[in-house]
């Protein structure tokens, strides 16, 4: 439920009100907005009536339901966009963020390298896997705690924000110890365990769309992240599963403008893995820009034909520097910025 106070509510009347939400079993969500503070009363469905009962007060303007089943995720109880800030980054604000760099870590010279590459074409975070969710147990599998260490030297070097993918719970002490931001891969969306604990690890969390996610079941799976007490969440497409096999998957950026309507959180497309290709990947990030995303996730590699994961799908540095000009272009188009 969604409870609306009147506007110049005091800070003693919305603690008021969050107590007695409280008491009822309830967990209070409170959103203090420029004009109106908004509390969202959240828990067992079943229980709801009893809020109503709130109306009754004099600080109360409403009380209505969440229509959504997404609680938190949902634009009915946060109409402004969610800015989730990394050291000096913004996100979800005018400037659109691009992320890169490597698939995986693979060496300190490659890691060095790349962040210094990406960092001069204008990227503000750097990405690398240390832990790699690979389909075969054949593959490389990351660098594992080696290869969080040299994104962190990295980020000394350079000062970007690290973003890094986190596979299991017990790893999520060690990885938020080194990572800015913590990736949930689209192979774990509905890891609920691991969802939940990411609730609690106090670092932003990217949350990557499952190849076979519908929107509602991946905006559920962020209100895991979110009712676990973490607001700094963002919302990655990179591409679904269709009968489509010239691509690796299917962009689906309808997600973007239909996020955009449904939620607050900002949300970042990632068109390296989204096409598998890299001819492939400087359209969809026009594209992104262009539909309204708030930020890219790409992968760059100093020699993609070396890479030891997602080489085909990798730009080198050089083409990244020119992909990233027109992405500013297009990103002015739309009243953003890079
Ligand atoms: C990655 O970012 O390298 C990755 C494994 O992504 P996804 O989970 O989207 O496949
Ligand atoms: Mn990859």
């Amino acid at each position: 439920m969604i409870i609306v106070l009147k506007s110049g509510a005091s800070d003693g009347e919305i603690a008021d009100v969050e107590r007695r939400i409280t008491a009822m079993g309830y967990r209070p969500h409170t959103i203090r907005g420029q004009l109106r503070t908004v509390i969202g009363a959240i828990g067992d469905d079943r229980g709801k009536e009893r809020l109503r009962s709130l109306e009754s007060l004099e600080t109360v303007e409403s009380v209505t339901p969440i229509l959504q089943p997404f609680k938190l995720a949902s634009r009915e109880v946060r109409s402004a966009n969610s800015i989730v800030r990394v050291g000096g980054v913004v996100i979800g604000g005018s400037k659109v963020v691009v992320m890169a760099g490597p698939c995986s870590v693979e060496s300190r010279e490659q890691v060095l390298e790349v962040a210094a590459r990406v960092k001069a074409a204008g990227a503000t975070v750097l990405r690398g896997g240390a832990f790699k969710p690979r389909t075969s147990p054949y593959a490389f599998q990351g660098l594992e705690e080696e290869g969080l260490k040299l994104l962190a030297e990295a980020r000394r070097e350079t000062g970007l924000p690290i973003i890094t993918e986190v596979m299991e719970p017990d790893k999520i002490d060690v990885v938020a110890e080194h990572a800015d931001i913590l990736q949930i891969g689209a192979r774990n969306v509905q890891n609920f365990s691991l969802l939940r604990k990411v609730g609690a690890a106090g670092k932003p969390v990217l949350l990557k769309r499952g190849m076979s996610t519908s929107i509602q079941e991946w905006l559920l799976s962020a209100e895991y992240v979110l009712s676990g007490g973490n607001p700094n969440v963002i919302l990655c497409e990179r591409g679904i599963r269709t009968f489509e096999t010239t691509t690796r998957f299917t962009l689906d950026l309808n997600a973007v403008p239909v996020l955009k309507k449904l939620t607050h959180l900002p949300v970042v497309v990632d068109p390296s893995h989204g096409t598998g290709h890299w001819e492939y990947v400087e359209s969809m990030a026009m594209a992104a820009v262009a539909a309204g995303a708030d930020g890219l996730l790409i992968e760059v590699h100093p020699r993609p034909e070396e890479a030891l994961s997602d080489g085909p799908q990798s730009l080198k540095p050089d083409r990244f520097a020119a992909v990233m000009a027109r992405i500013a272009r297009v990103a002015r188009a739309v009243d953003r910025d890079v």
